[in-house]
């Protein structure tokens, strides 16, 4: 399946939160949930009920729209999470967490994750000083992420940092701005993933 190139404020109307899609907008009164809190479309304020079905495919679909992936991908990470050792939803969250745009997003050098991933296959981004160019590459332990050095006066990636500094950064990375650079303390876990997520209607849905 292609890329949604749509409007992406309806995906998070659809999913009734706000995925953060839209970096700065997302945090002023001009976010789309902030003024029509309802599913879009003409039926949108229809109330519906919903069937376990849905359910889990709506927070399938959640996930899949925050993190930008396409269903192929996100089938692939949910596969790598069953076969890893611990509990699957979780596994899968942390996998998803793990991802150098994710990252890249979450140490601010970016304002969203589509914006991130655009910095990443775009040459901008070094892993342990080398660049790395794979959006879906997974970060571990003592990874030192930095923006390269010919990007660090990219309009873009300063107005990110300034933006970021209200998100803060998790607790399982540190970020060092003068440097432009992060680093990975520890792994992340299911509680530094804080957005209201149901990770068992994604394992039950890819059960059937
Ligand atoms: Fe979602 Fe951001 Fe649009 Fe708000 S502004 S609806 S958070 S993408």
């Amino acid at each position: 399946m292609a890329r949604y190139h749509g409007p992406v404020c309806r995906l998070c109307r659809r999913e009734n939160l706000k995925l953060f899609l839209k970096g700065e907008r997302c945090y002023t009164d001009k976010c789309a949930i902030e003024r029509r809190n309802y599913p879009p479309g003409q039926h949108g304020q229809r109330r519906l009920k919903f069937s376990e079905y849905s359910l889990q495919l709506r927070e399938k679909q959640k996930v899949k729209r925050m993190y930008g992936l396409l269903e192929k991908q996100f089938r692939g990470s949910f596969e790598t999470a069953e076969k890893s050792r611990g509990i699957t939803g979780e596994n899968l969250l942390v996998i998803l967490e793990r991802r150098l745009d994710n990252v890249v997003y979450r140490l601010g050098f970016a304002c969203s994750r589509g914006d991130a991933r655009l910095l990443v296959r775009h040459g901008h981004v070094q892993v342990n000083g080398r660049r790395v160019t794979i959006p879906s590459y997974r970060v571990g332990v003592g990874d030192v992420v930095s923006v390269a050095e010919k990007s660090r006066k990219s309009e873009r990636v300063i107005s990110a940092m300034e933006g970021a500094q209200r998100r803060g950064v998790p607790d399982w990375m540190e970020v060092d701005p003068e440097k432009f650079s992060g680093t990975v303390k520890v792994l992340p876990s299911r509680s530094d993933i804080t957005t209201p997520i149901n990770e068992k209607l994604i394992v039950e849905l890819y059960s059937k």
